[in-house]
């Protein structure tokens, strides 16, 4: 694997959503053959035991609020490695192209004249559509899916187009939205989407601790305050996904509460 990993070069590698299975095979290779992998928080246990214990590895993880490492730093890094003639991957959730801040490591790599490729990951929206049963689109329902960070900088509000992320034939992922869900379930509501509308609350995707939660937007933030703790969490937003709670198919751990009445989900707070 010479040609594909050379020394001195860089992979950005997705690593799912944290069950080491949803690996890619790809994924799997380039972390056998690097000589040093710089990782995320949110990369799972699992997928860290895959990598060979000669491999030197580097957490540079980031969770909000318990940040560790800028991105100027991740940067720095990575490019010093390379030039030092390491194969390095740099390891991130989910796929990489998915608010995984990619391109300003490609840039920072290609500035100092490295060579840098991407390996796709599974992005958490499509690991929880498949734990839940249900489908991100939907013939009739959602014709449309779009992801959207509700990542909060301090109390300003959230800058996101709630008139486009209103649309009733759409699904809608939120990711990074925990600390937004009261902005979120309000914000879409007054950009005319029903109090009614479906919601999926999605925590620790494909890891042993992963929740499932059916509730309604009207709902969001009392379902979010006590369902979520600080677990990494999707909110994904929409007609299609209220199908799976209709399917017996449901996924072990999965809560059905979507029609649970206000005033139990308050009681809960
Ligand atoms: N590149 C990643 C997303 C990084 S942003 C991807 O493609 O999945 C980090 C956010 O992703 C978290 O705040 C959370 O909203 C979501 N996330 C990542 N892994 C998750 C998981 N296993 N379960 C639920 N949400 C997850």
């Amino acid at each position: 694997m010479a040609d594909e990993f050379p020394a001195g070069s860089v992979w950005l590698v997705g690593a799912g959503p944290g069950d080491p299975d949803l690996l890619t095979r790809k994924a799997e290779r380039l972390l056998r053959t690097a000589s040093i992998v710089f990782y995320d928080a949110l990369v799972g246990e699992g997928v860290l035991a895959l990598i060979p214990a000669s491999v030197r590895r580097v957490a540079v993880g980031k969770r909000s609020g318990r940040h560790s490492k800028d991105q100027a730093t991740i940067n720095d890094l990575l490019v010093a490695a390379a030039c030092a003639g390491e194969r390095v991957v740099r390891l991130k959730g989910g796929d990489p192209s998915i608010f995984g801040r990619s391109m300003e490591e490609c840039a920072a790599l290609a500035q100092a004249g490295v060579r840098v490729r991407i390996c796709p990951g599974i992005t958490a929206a499509s690991a929880a559509a498949a734990s839940a049963g249900v489908s991100l689109s939907l013939r009739g329902l959602a014709r449309r899916v779009q992801f959207a960070t509700a990542h909060k900088r301090g109390d300003a509000p959230l800058d996101l187009d709630w008139a486009a992320l209103a649309d009733p034939h759409c699904t809608t992922v939120f990711y990074m939205g925990r600390s937004a869900a009261a902005e979120i379930s309000r914000n879409l509501t007054a950009a005319g989407l029903s109090g009614a509308t479906p919601v999926l609350l999605a925590c620790d995707v494909s890891l042993a601790s992963e929740r499932l939660l059916h509730t309604r937007l009207d709902l969001l933030h009392v379902a979010v305050s006590a369902f979520c703790d600080d677990r990494p969490t999707l909110i994904m937003v929409g007609e299609a996904l209220a199908a799976g709670g209709r399917m017996p198919m449901a996924a072990s751990g999965y809560d059905l509460l979507r029609d649970v009445k206000l005033e139990s989900t308050s009681r809960a707070l």
